[in-house]
């Protein structure tokens, strides 16, 4: 019997694609909980230099953001940017992830975060609402939260509906920053806002709209997204990888999830950890 040439070459073609989808199957599908033992490289050192993002064919966001990766690293991290351009997670061949948590509705939840983060000396950035610093967030434990390295980013004043965030205007979300600041600045003092404010923001509700985006390019803030949350911890659901940020929110429901991050064997950094601080 007689193989036609053209015959081989589509099985070979069909073979091909088979691998390829398999692989991609296998890639996608199993819970990751802890980094691959063999670790290629470690970097305590990062080159100079801004990353700009690839262009994107999506039109919104429109600003476009720019991570600076700065040399007091302790991980080496490209900024890896999602299909609205923003940051979602890091391309590294380091075994770490980057932790951040969000909102704040409550202080006793956040203490017991606080609590878990120290018993294993790690740190997180925090992405809080403005209208709970002193309220639902006490003074002492915003001062805490700093005093032990974490990061306080800004999340918006009081985390409006998403058809109001749609209403807002540049000048709303100019107006909306300062009013966080101010209020944060009004808790824990100029000296504590200084050490532990970073130049990080993340839309409420995700809402990214155009105007929040101008606001966040106007005043030098990088916007971060995540690759990660809370599902990462259920079977077969978004599994960390090295690089991965990961949400999770101060809830009494995270509580678990952020023992069981702390079980793994990654190294959990926050945002300025990952990127070092401010560049020269
Ligand atoms: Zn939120």
């Amino acid at each position: 019997m007689k193989f036609p040439l053209k015959s081989i070459l589509s099985v070979l073609i069909l073979g091909l694609l088979f691998t390829s989808a398999c692989s991609n199957q296998i890639a996608g599908a199993p819970l990751l909980v802890n980094p691959p033992d063999e670790i290629l490289v470690t970097a305590t050192s990062l080159p100079d230099g801004i990353v700009t993002p690839e262009p994107t064919a999506f039109v919104e966001p429109t600003a476009t953001p720019e991570v600076k990766l700065c040399r007091t690293s302790v991980v080496r991290a490209i900024p890896e940017y999602n299909n609205k351009n923003l940051v979602n997670a890091f391309q590294t061949v380091d075994p770490f992830v980057v932790l951040t948590i969000d909102d704040g509705y409550s202080n006793s939840v956040l203490n017991q975060m606080l609590d878990i983060l120290e018993a294993n000396d790690t740190k997180a950035t925090f992405f809080l609402v403005g209208t709970s610093f002193g309220e639902k967030i006490q003074a002492d434990t915003l001062k805490r939260l700093v005093e032990n390295g974490n990061d306080i980013a800004y999340h918006s004043y009081a985390h409006p509906e998403v058809s109001f965030i749609e209403a807002m205007s540049l000048e709303d979300w100019l107006q909306d920053y300062r009013l966080w600041s101010d209020a944060l600045r009004g808790v824990i003092g100029e000296q504590l806002f200084d050490e532990g404010v970073v130049p990080y923001a993340r839309a409420p509700y995700g809402a990214w709209t155009s105007a929040f985006m101008t606001s966040l390019a106007e005043q030098d803030l990088t916007p971060f997204y995540w690759n990660a949350d809370e599902h990462t911890f259920e079977a077969n659901r978004m599994p960390l990888r090295e690089g991965s940020i990961l949400i999770l929110h101060i809830i009494p429901e995270n509580l678990d999830e952020l023992e069981q991050l702390m079980t793994t064997d990654w190294d959990v950094l926050s945002l300025r950890e990952a990127l070092g601080e401010e560049c020269d």
